[in-house]
This record gives structure tokens, sequence and C-alpha cells, in this order.
């Protein structure tokens, strides 16, 4: 069994990134590389940040090179594999003790504006995303709010 590590270091597929996402070096980004969290500005790491890593990395442990081809290259792909994350994420800052309402609420309209900016490319709304977090326990909707989904104009999956 591998035990995960946060490591200050960029991730083995830097060069791959770079070529997919505009993204800046210095900028506070995690990076999921199984078996390690990539933390490469060694910024203090909250623990909801580690469980939506910890996502990226179990769905990682089959094929890494794979998912990263996969998470590059399709859009689609990348989507669904933030909303896991980002739900992750989410159940983890609410099941935090002394996490009050107004708290989880605001933390699921940061990350809801997160998941829809730039930095993912996925050509997703914010409130579809602030819609279906919550409700990803449930298949059908999730389905449905993905069916929405599909009446916004996608990319063709490049972020550049
Ligand atoms: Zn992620």
């Amino acid at each position: 069994m591998t035990t995960m590590e946060i490591l200050r270091e960029l991730p083995p597929n830097w060069k791959q990134i770079t070529e997919t996402f505009d993204v800046d070096p210095a900028t506070r980004v995690l990076y999921a590389y199984f078996p390690h969290i990539y933390n490469p500005t060694g910024f203090r790491v909250p623990p909801a940040l580690v469980a939506h890593e910890r996502v990226h990395l179990d769905r990682q442990r089959k094929d890494v090179v794979q998912w990263w081809q996969s998470y590059c290259d399709n859009m689609r792909f990348r989507l669904m594999e933030e909303l896991l994350a980002h739900r992750a994420e989410y159940v983890a800052v609410c099941n935090h003790p002394g996490t009050n309402r107004a708290q989880k609420r605001a933390y699921l309209v940061a990350i809801s504006k997160r998941l829809g900016s730039q930095l993912y490319g996925c050509k997703i709304r914010a409130k579809t995303v602030k819609a279906l977090l919550p409700a990803m326990d449930d298949p059908a909707v999730m389905q449905k709010v993905l069916d929405m989904e599909e009446s916004v104009p996608f990319n063709d999956g490049s972020v550049t």
C-alpha cells in the first residue's frame, strides 16, 4: 500500500499540464498525480482540499497516465472528475464540526464559481454546479442537471 504524501514540487506531468492549461507555477494550485499530491507553491493545504485531491488519486489508481490524458483532452471527462472532487470537498466542509449553515452556503458558492471559472475550462455555469453538488447522491438529479447543461454551448475541449 502506497502512502500519500503532499510534495512541494511540480507534478511529474508538468509539461503536459502546461501544454493544455494556462497555468502559472506561482499560482496556488494542487495537482494530484497518483500516489501523491503536488503543492508547488507550498501553501497550507486545508483538509477539504485533501479530500478533493484524494478523489482524483483514487480514480487515477488504475492508470494515472491514461487519466491525465483524458483529463487534458476531454472536457466532459474533466468536468465529471471535477464534479466528483468538488462534491467531496464540499462534503468535507459540511462534515467539519462547527461549520454553520451560512459557512456551508458560502463555501458552496465559492467552489461553484471556481469550477465554473476559466481554471478548468469546463464551460459549466456556477449556478449549475451550485445546484448539482448537494444533489449528487441522487443519480437522477445529476442526470437531469447535466441534461439541462447540454443546452449551453460547450467548446471542443481545448482550454487555451
Ligand atoms: Zn480537481
